[in-house]
């Protein structure tokens, strides 16, 4: 079903403007007064990342009047593979000035806002404000419940995506649409709760295909139009699921929940919550095991060096998968993922004599695994702290990081 546009037209474009956008103009369903809707439209893109700089780029040429760009982080060479808004020469910068430099670059005419803080809760009300639409292309689950339950409480719809590796997944969240049809869910009614921590690695820990943030952010900015001029039929009670793999789409209904606790009828979160407790980097097992056994890497490079002397003896290994090993390893670990400690295969593979020290990429997994290996009896094993990423920053640099 189609819904009202959510921007009222501006009085007039420019010259330069109908110059610009002609080729929006002869769409019959854009037209002029399209064309003035966006023209008057403040758009909130949170995350110049992954699916945030197709957004910007998109929302820009389209010829949004206002785009205001949540992001803290600085411009890493670990993201041009995928995040087309920044460039080598941006390598180091503030994305947010970044991605301000390259939509200026590509429509002078759109008003810029930058907010170059992390997105919480005593913030995120303020940044809202004022904002017809919001574009989420938020990487952590904390930020998404976040955004969602703002969103909600603000009453501001928005447009969520999510990207792993050769899957995507986008969809139009907006209860304050509920007065149109009374449907409208909102995430909690698809996800009422964060996958368990340490199930769902990260693009960081698990890897996105550069091109996947170009279909999914694309379809976005397809929806955030739609919504801001009035046409077509949006995906508000749906859910597109994209696998590049098989080149399919599917659209699949949701429903609103009932029994939502942000939405439905007995809801219980009236307000923001504590979205950090709520999504756990680590589960409670880990964190209890990780307590009082968690190593640094100077600490492990000591150790490493007593046992070549034959002072010391342990086992070293390295839970993460064997392509990641590929990419940096610390000297003298043996490799055995993740996946073999949750089958149990790994335990065979131990020695039962020797002190076990794990380490992964950053030290969420190993404190998963170091949680399985303390309960089988291995009371004196550790994991490193910051993971193969510490060592690399802090003892081997000229390992690459990843
Ligand atoms: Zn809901």
């Amino acid at each position: 079903m189609s819904y009202p546009a959510l921007v009222e037209p501006a009085d007039e474009l420019t010259i330069d403007e109908v110059r610009r956008y002609s080729r929006h103009l002869i769409i019959p369903d854009v037209g002029m007064s399209g064309q003035k809707r966006l023209k008057n439209a403040k758009v909130l893109v949170i995350g110049a990342g992954g699916l945030g700089s197709p957004a910007l780029l998109y929302l820009a040429a389209a010829g949004v009047g206002t785009l205001g760009i949540v992001e803290f982080d600085e411009v890493d060479e670990s993201n041009l593979q995928r995040q087309v808004i920044h460039g080598q020469s941006d390598v180091g910068r503030s994305k947010a000035q970044s991605a301000k430099d390259s939509i200026a670059e590509v429509n002078p005419l759109v008003n810029v806002v930058v907010h170059e803080e992390r997105l919480e809760n005593d913030n995120v009300y303020a940044i809202f404000e004022g904002y017809d639409l919001i574009v989420d292309g938020t990487d952590n689950f904390a930020t998404r419940y976040l955004v969602n339950d703002a969103a909600y409480f603000a009453g501001i719809p928005y447009v969520w995506g999510s990207i792993y590796r050769f899957d995507g997944q986008a969809s139009v969240f907006a209860p304050s649409l509920d007065g149109i049809d009374g449907e409208a869910p909102c995430y909690r009614c698809l996800y009422p709760e964060p996958p368990p921590p340490g199930m769902v690695p990260s693009c960081a820990e698990g890897g996105v295909l550069g091109v996947l943030c170009a279909s999914i952010g694309s379809i976005q900015v397809n929806e955030a139009i739609k919504l801001l001029t009035g046409i077509g039929d949006p995906l508000v009670g749906k859910l597109m699921i994209y696998d590049a793999l098989e080149m399919e789409y599917r659209k699949l209904k949701v429903r609103k929940d009932p029994n939502c606790a942000l939405c439905g009828e007995n809801a219980t979160v009236t307000e923001l919550i504590d979205y950090e407790y709520f999504c756990g980097a680590v589960s409670d097992e880990a964190a209890e095991a990780a307590a009082d056994a968690t190593i640094s890497v100077v600490t492990l490079e000591h150790m490493l060096k007593e046992r070549e002397e034959g002072s010391r003896d342990f086992v070293l290994v390295d839970v993460r998968e064997p392509n990641e090993a590929e990419i940096n390893h610390i000297p003298g670990a043996i490799l055995i993922p993740k996946g073999d400690f949750l089958n149990g295969s790994a335990l065979e593979k131990l020695p039962s004599d020797k002190q076990v020290v794990m380490h992964c990429k950053t030290g969420v997994r190993s404190a998963e695994t170091l949680a399985i290996v303390k309960g089988a009896g291995y009371s004196d094993a550790v994991h490193v702290g910051g993971g193969v990423s510490a060592w690399v920053n802090q003892i081997d640099p000229s390992q690459p990081s990843y």
